[in-house]
């Protein structure tokens, strides 16, 4: 029998926390509650879960608070849940270290696929860190090559740049998840100072020309206005 994923929902609603369990519930999950900041410190460190779904305005501690706490000793992955839709609080919490970030209000399956993925990334990385790093990543008629650092679309070469593969490779090695425009050009260009990101709007303008039949309807690689970029996930 699979052991089943346990995880933690740190929610102050009621009404919200019931519903997240309810999803949870029928999808086979086990899970915790905790309703403030403090009781879900308590539980993580006690109970170490596989995956923590997190409020951001909990009444004693606010959850960027325990984003950081959390990152500073632990890779369980974090998937905030938040009323704040602003740019500022997505791109603070993502590059604070939450894997994801979703605005309430949220569907159920919406959820459950950010849980799946969330799950998946931290599983690969313990069974190896450079394991996306070579092979194939493949979705859709897309192919990234990593070992001939090659992007097909159809089995027909997109002729990127050495930059604008790097950028598809990344977001390919991330798949699923929303990486930050900070991310991006700290992983690209090693360094963040004075960066805008003109730099890498250009670059995906370039390689959506090249791999989108549709450049203004990409669908491959989205963009999280404000945010970063997000490659489609296969299956
Ligand atoms: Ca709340």
């Amino acid at each position: 029998m699979e052991i089943r994923d346990k995880i933690l929902v740190v929610e102050d609603e009621k009404s919200i926390s019931n519903f997240i369990c309810t999803i949870l519930d029928a999808n086979d999950y086990k899970y915790i509650t905790a309703a403030n900041g403090k009781k879900a410190y308590a539980i993580i460190s006690s109970h170490c879960p596989d995956l923590i779904i997190l409020d951001l305005g909990l009444p004693d501690i606010d959850g960027m608070e325990i984003i950081k706490m959390v990152r500073s000793w632990t890779t369980t992955p974090i998937i905030v849940v938040s009323a704040r839709s602003r740019e500022k609080d997505k791109v603070e919490a993502l590059d604070l270290g939450a894997d994801d970030y979703i605005t309430k209000p949220f569907g159920t399956s919406e959820l459950l696929a950010r849980i799946r993925t969330a799950i998946r990334h931290t599983r690969t990385s313990i069974l190896s860190k450079e394991i996306a790093q070579s092979g194939k990543y493949c979705v859709d008629g897309l192919v990234i090559d990593y070992d001939k650092y090659r992007v097909y679309i159809d089995g027909v070469d997109s002729n990127l740049t050495q930059h604008e593969f790097k950028l598809v490779a990344l977001l390919g090695k991330f798949a699923g998840k929303v990486l930050t425009y900070d991310f991006i050009i700290r992983e690209l260009w090693g360094s963040t100072q004075k960066t805008d990101n003109q730099i890498l709007r250009v670059n995906m303008a370039n390689i959506r020309r090249k791999i989108e039949k549709n450049p203004a309807q990409p669908r491959y690689i989205f963009t999280e206005v404000g945010v970063g970029y997000r490659m489609i996930e296969g299956d």
